[in-house]
């Protein structure tokens, strides 16, 4: 109900004003301080994303106390989890955090990344489904770059959000990141009130390779044009724009190639295509993924070209794409 609704968001966002306090000021926070530093954040970047520091349970829970936070509440906004046993076990533990907002800013979960590589645990991990976070409507850093969407006209969507981060921080305003999680079709939904063209950034490696093709099933089937920036091996756009700056990367935007180009050329990388048995199984690949396509008119553009690419007969590829589609 809203007043619950309501405590809650007076909850992540008292809890998010603490980790904040603590990253920029506390002793314990130091090696924080440093990590953030070497991420190449300034003290003016934490405070414009409000990132904090996740200390230790011995630290938080005087201080949750004394707010008169309710164990219940700490349990229903998912900070903690609790134990059989009795008593509370916190999610987040010496992490990095990264507050996740809703449409109006509202501060719904967290993000937290481990300081030092441990895998006891992930590198991320995120606030669970809550009466306010619906993962599979969430889209980080969405609240800012509506505007920036829709001076560009576009969606620059990449996996992480230190790569979201990092292109605002460079003057690219249109940037958002998943989750980690698989992009869903309440994702394209939302993004498709914004913008019918999105730039997928995603990591240069097979996750990243993954996560595009979904991606663009899920855009192109409610009618969102997807194009594809490519990377070199191993790199994300923040690692990219560390190295060789924003002037680079918006290069790379400018050559963004549409989705079906970019699989070809990784096909043709990849000896994809070098015998007639290998040809047809890309284009039957192709065509499950020309099928989604929800507009009748860009499908037809792009069977054209991509027939011509592939040096088939734009009637064959037109039949395989209509049997993929009563599939
Ligand atoms: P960083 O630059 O901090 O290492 P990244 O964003 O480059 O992080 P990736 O490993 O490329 O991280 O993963 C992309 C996204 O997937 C992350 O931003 C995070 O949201 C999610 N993710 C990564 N590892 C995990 C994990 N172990 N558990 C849950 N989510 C994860
Ligand atoms: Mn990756
Ligand atoms: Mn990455
Ligand atoms: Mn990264």
């Amino acid at each position: 109900d809203r007043r619950r609704r309501g405590r809650l968001l007076d909850l992540h966002r008292e809890v998010t004003a603490y980790y904040h306090h603590l990253l920029l000021t506390s002793p314990d926070a130091a090696h924080a301080r440093d990590y953030l530093k070497s991420r190449g954040f300034g003290k003016e970047m934490a405070e414009r994303w409000q990132i904090g520091w996740a200390p230790p349970p011995n630290i938080f829970v005087p201080w949750a106390k004394a707010q008169g936070m309710r164990g219940r509440d700490l349990v229903d906004s998912g900070i903690a989890l609790q134990k059989e046993q009795g008593g509370l076990y916190f999610r987040f533990r010496d992490r990095l955090m990264f507050p996740l907002r809703n449409d109006y800013g509202d501060v719904i979960g967290f993000s937290g990344r481990q300081l030092r590589e441990d895998p006891r645990s992930g590198k991320y991990i995120n606030s669970p489904e809550t009466a306010l976070f619906k993962k599979s409507n969430v889209l980080f850093a969405l609240d800012r770059a509506r505007k920036g969407i829709l001076k560009e006209k576009t969606v620059l969507l990449c996996e992480g959000q230190m790569d979201a981060i990092a292109c605002h921080e460079q003057g690219i305003e249109s940037a958002i990141a998943g989750l980690g999680t698989a992009f869903t079709p309440q994702h394209a939904r939302t993004l498709k009130r914004y913008t019918k063209n999105a730039i997928l950034c995603f990591d240069a490696d097979s996750a990243g390779i993954t996560a595009s093709e979904r991606s663009f099933r899920e855009l192109s089937t409610v009618g969102v044009a997807v194009r594809v920036i490519q990377l070199p091996a191993g790199e994300d756009p923040d690692s990219y724009m560390q190295k060789h700056g924003v002037e680079a990367f918006r290069g790379l935007l400018d050559k963004a190639v549409n989705y079906f180009d970019f699989r070809i050329e990784q096909a043709l990388a990849n000896n994809a295509l070098s015998g007639p048995q290998e040809k047809a199984t890309f284009t039957q690949e192709c065509a499950q993924l020309l099928a989604v396509i929800h507009d009748d008119v860009t499908r037809d553009a792009m069977i054209q070209h991509v027939a011509t690419r592939l040096r088939l007969g734009a009637q064959e590829l037109t039949s395989a794409v209509n049997q993929a589609k009563r599939k």
